[in-house]
């Protein structure tokens, strides 16, 4: 199971902010508190072939960018949610962190339908108990994925939803989430910057991380946005780079004046990426 998992998906986490995972950044002059995300603490985070560029000799200004400001995307945002409807209990393969290892559980399944035409699995663990105490998780996490932008669920098929503090996860065309990790999210109102994260790996890795245009803007701005970007460069860059150009480019009324001119002078090249490729965003406008 294990390899099948180093080498077929790409499951990409951000550490509970409780695993010492707490820096404190000066940034011109501000400072924020901010929670890095390790990359150690799991196999599929202990493999790291993204060697750092030669040519960067820049620090990145921030550790992690699900942290930076959380009104990036608030739960008062619009969602295309539209409704979820439990169509039974069925054995399905997981990824659970808890014991780190794909679980063949008897999941209650609700297909989750989007106003943007979505339709996604979402995949309780029986640990719920009840097909109802299910439903309002199916229902509370459909909502916040309905505020994703439309780009980021073109490739999400499935949600698995655990309990327990553990990191989320992108890729396998799944977002991974445990509910107790969700309410320390939630508590930094980071719970939407998170799964912009997560479906940033899910959605755009596959295509962008490894194209000419993106490597060659990586060149091009010498630096990355965060140190778990540079650090992994294929594997967190288009994630981490992706929250800050919706930031500055939908939401700079909602950042402060020095952050968004952080991003900009940071990444300039990586920005101008995102924008040529047209994306469609919504219901972010
Ligand atoms: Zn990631």
């Amino acid at each position: 199971m294990i390899t099948f998992f180093r080498t077929k998906t790409d499951l990409r986490t951000y550490n509970s902010s409780k695993k010492m995972n707490l820096y404190i950044l000066v940034i011109i002059g501000t400072t924020l508190l901010l929670s890095n995300c390790s990359s150690s603490s799991d196999n599929m985070e202990s493999i790291n072939n993204d060697p750092t560029p030669v040519n960067i000799v820049k620090t990145p200004p921030f550790h992690g960018t699900i942290f930076l400001d959380p009104d990036i995307v608030t739960s008062s945002d619009p969602s295309t949610f539209e409704k979820t409807s439990y169509v039974g209990q069925e054995i399905r393969t997981m990824f659970d962190r808890r014991v780190n290892d794909w679980v063949e559980e008897n999941a209650f399944l609700f297909e989750t339908v989007f106003s943007d035409g979505f339709i996604i699995e979402i995949q309780v663990n029986p640990e719920f108990q009840t097909k109802e105490l299910a439903q309002i998780e199916a229902e509370k996490y459909g909502l916040e994925i309905g505020r994703l932008p439309h780009i980021l669920k073109t490739s999400v098929e499935t949600v698995w939803i655990h309990k327990g503090v553990q990191p989320f996860g992108g890729g396998n065309k799944n977002i991974l989430i445990h509910t107790g990790q969700s309410i320390e999210y939630e508590k930094d109102g980071i719970l939407e910057e998170t799964l912009i994260h997560e479906a940033s790996h899910t959605s755009l890795d596959e295509t962008h991380a490894r194209s000419n245009g993106w490597l060659s803007s990586q060149t091009s701005d010498g630096n990355y946005i965060s140190t778990y970007a540079r650090d992994n460069p294929v594997r967190e860059d288009i994630a981490e780079t992706f929250l800050v150009y919706l930031a500055v480019a939908y939401r700079s009324d909602k950042i402060s004046e020095s952050l968004k001119n952080t991003i900009e002078t940071t990444v300039p090249n990586r920005i101008i990426y995102f924008k040529n490729q047209s994306f469609n965003v919504s219901p972010i406008e």
